[in-house]
């Protein structure tokens, strides 16, 4: 049986794992951790529940353990999966390891978080608004950050964080290994990729993308004004834990009054909560101590509860993207879950949109692997930051087998770059003259 031992890691790692009971690697971790050992750049189609935080984690602390001056700075969307990063990295690590960590998000001490960075952190896990404001105000530097991960791409650009997340690349080293990891790979993902990366190998793993199959599915067409009864019913047939989503953070509130009302004892979680008010529900919900949590979409993503047996759409998300990383939130590694969604008249058009989403899911992706090849040329149309089109324009030439000394000459506008391959060009000729 495959194992982690074919990667042949550090003793550390392997009693973390072993503590961890993770025996042998999942899909998304057999395939990108021989490529981030080898220090390359990856770009990963793999959502939460595939195991990708071990195959991005793994890989760093090896590098940490075995090498010196490797540090690591893992950007996510939300605040509860920047926390469920730390935590999974804190394990991987292992306790008396004095290798500091340091969460870095926002709604929480800023006054701990800098306390944090003066035991000079060698892993970074935080969200790109707390970031960008402790490099603005000059305590953190990013500057000798080598490793960088980047998790649920297409969430951030959903969040609106793409003029936030540049800003932070650009203080990261250049020298770097950087790692994305998004649940889709649609047209932007790419052009962020050409962005960030440099020359990397692509993996999909194609079942993340897909509806689990052992998440069964139930649809009730509904009026709005019977919508509350027929959830009432829908519960109290249930049996296990139950995560609710509604579209507003009014309506959580709103939602979870009217069941205290009846009687049924529920959380709501939505964005406007104090940050640590937001961890103690959930560490509630996971614990078990209530059994129904009704949440925004910021819930939708990235929460790893393995008991959830239940998600609920009371009503439907505004983008149809956003059912899918929902009703992920059930069937956790391997075990079965229920999803169940009303649907109004107002709603049937957003419902068909995502019938239509689910149906292109069941669909291999066949249409970003032939973009690939023209990557290096787009680039340089698209793209004005100096540093990456320098970057990619040499990965260009590395690819060009033929007049690739010529070819440098006529387009590059780098003087020193012409002179470099100039002088190459010289030499070769040269030598040719030598041997013949
Ligand atoms: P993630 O996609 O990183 O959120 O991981 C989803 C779940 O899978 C988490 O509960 C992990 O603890 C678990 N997990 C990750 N890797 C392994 C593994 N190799 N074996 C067993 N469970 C794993």
């Amino acid at each position: 049986m495959e194992n982690f031992k074919k990667f042949n890691l550090n003793d550390d790692i392997n009693k973390s794992l072993k503590g961890l009971r993770f025996t042998k690697p999942t899909e998304i971790q057999s395939r990108t951790i021989p490529i981030a050992l080898k220090k390359q750049d990856i770009l990963a189609s793999a959502e939460t529940g595939s195991g990708k935080t071990a195959a991005y984690l793994i890989p760093l602390i090896q590098h940490i353990k075995t090498k010196e001056n490797v540090l690591g700075i893992i950007l996510t969307p939300t605040r509860e999966l920047a926390q469920q990063v730390a935590d999974v990295a804190k394990l991987l690590i292992g306790y008396k390891s004095g290798i500091n960590i340091a969460l870095l998000v926002g709604g929480s001490s800023i006054k701990n978080q800098l306390d944090r960075l003066k035991k000079r952190p060698k892993i970074i896990v935080g969200t790109p608004g707390r970031i960008n404001d402790l490099i603005t105000r000059g305590s953190l530097s990013l500057k000798h950050f080598n490793y960088f991960v980047l998790d649920e791409a297409d969430r951030m650009l959903d969040m609106g964080f793409g003029i936030q997340v540049d800003k932070i690349v650009i203080n990261i080293s250049k020298k770097r290994q950087t790692l994305l990891f998004s649940a889709t790979l649609p047209k932007e993902i790419i052009q962020l990729s050409r962005k960030y990366l440099s020359n990397p190998e692509r993996v999909e793993v194609q079942e993340n993308n897909v509806i689990k199959s052992q998440i069964k599915q139930k649809v009730i067409n509904t009026k709005t004004e019977e919508k509350y009864t027929k959830l009432l019913d829908e519960i109290t047939i249930r049996k296990g834990s139950i995560l609710i989503f509604v579209r507003t953070k009014y309506a959580t509130e709103k939602l979870k009054k009217r069941l205290i009302k009846d009687k049924i004892k529920s959380s709501a979680m939505h964005g406007d909560l104090r940050q640590n008010k937001r961890d103690r529900i959930l560490e509630n919900f996971r614990k078990d101590r209530f059994r129904i949590l009704i949440a925004t979409d910021i819930a939708s993503r990235g929460l790893d509860i393995p008991h959830i047996e239940h998600v609920i759409n009371y009503d439907l998300p505004q983008v149809p993207e956003d059912f899918v990383h929902r009703i992920g939130r059930t069937a956790r590694s391997g075990s079965v879950g229920e999803a169940l969604s009303f649907v109004t008249k107002n709603e049937s058009k957003m419902w068909k949109s995502i019938e239509k989403l689910l149906d292109q899911l069941k669909k291999p992706n066949k249409k970003y692997k032939h973009e690939n090849t023209k990557q290096y040329e787009k680039v340089e149309n698209t793209l004005d930051d100096k540093f990456v089109k320098k970057r990619n324009r040499k990965n260009k030439y590395k690819h060009e087998n033929t007049k690739q000394y010529e070819n440098i000459e006529k387009t590059s506008d780098d003087k020193s770059v012409k002179k470099r391959y100039r002088k190459r060009k010289k030499n070769r000729s040269k030598s040719r003259k030598y041997n013949s």
